[in-house]
């Protein structure tokens, strides 16, 4: 019980970013080995701060508990893991599975959380979440940098409105990186 709570997030139950991390190396071992595909999917709510500021934090954890429990549904349905990697950060890994067959599940997640029907003093809320994918080797030829790659989609995704799912491409990459580098120039 001590051993399986070390891997979990206290919140949500699901697993805490440091296991997250130990099964990414893993998993990024065997697909360089075998030569096989490991795609990684990050998710982020959209506007929480809002959700928090509007209808207090412990309703915004009642939001997070539902999310966590949809990523670890959809990941556990396609053989793959699901882990709260921050605040309001999820993070889904398949190993052996395309961006494309990647793609379907978020979706199914992304439209689950769409038909949420959460409910704060007589309001319904709605909650909206933004992801990026990146996959090895197809989108990303370094297994290290899956997590970065798949954090950058999901920053465009946010560019671009939000409520959606971004495919990690080189100009993507490209395109983050000016971005941060403007920020630093401007800083
Ligand atoms: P964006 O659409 O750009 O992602 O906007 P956002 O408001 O979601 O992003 P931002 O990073 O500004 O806010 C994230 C918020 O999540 C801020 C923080 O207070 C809240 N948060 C982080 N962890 C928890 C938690 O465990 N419980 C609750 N209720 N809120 C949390
Ligand atoms: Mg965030
Ligand atoms: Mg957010």
């Amino acid at each position: 019980k001590m051993k399986d709570m070390a891997i979990r997030d206290a919140l949500t139950g699901i697993y805490n970013r440091g296991h997250l991390n130990t099964q990414v190396d893993k998993f990024s071992k065997r697909a360089f080995q075998m030569n096989s595909s490991l795609t990684v999917a990050l998710i982020d709510i959209d506007r929480f701060k809002e959700i928090n500021d509007t209808y207090g934090h412990l309703f915004g954890d009642e939001v997070i508990k539902k999310i966590a429990f949809y990523a670890d549904s959809i990941a556990t349905k396609y053989d793959g893991i699901a882990a709260r990697y921050g605040g309001e950060e999820f993070v889904m890994v398949f190993p052996d599975c395309s961006v494309d067959e990647c793609s379907l599940f978020v979706e199914e997640m992304r439209e689950l959380v769409n038909d949420m029907l959460l409910e704060c003093d007589g309001q319904i809320v709605k909650t909206r979440v933004s992801v990026g994918i990146a996959s090895y080797p197809e989108t990303c030829d370094r297994v290290q940098e899956l997590l970065n790659r798949a954090d950058e989609a999901m920053y465009y995704s946010k560019k671009s409105g939000r409520n959606r799912v971004t495919i990690d491409t080189k100009e993507i990459h490209e395109y983050v990186n000016q971005q941060i580098e403007t920020a630093n120039v401007i800083a």
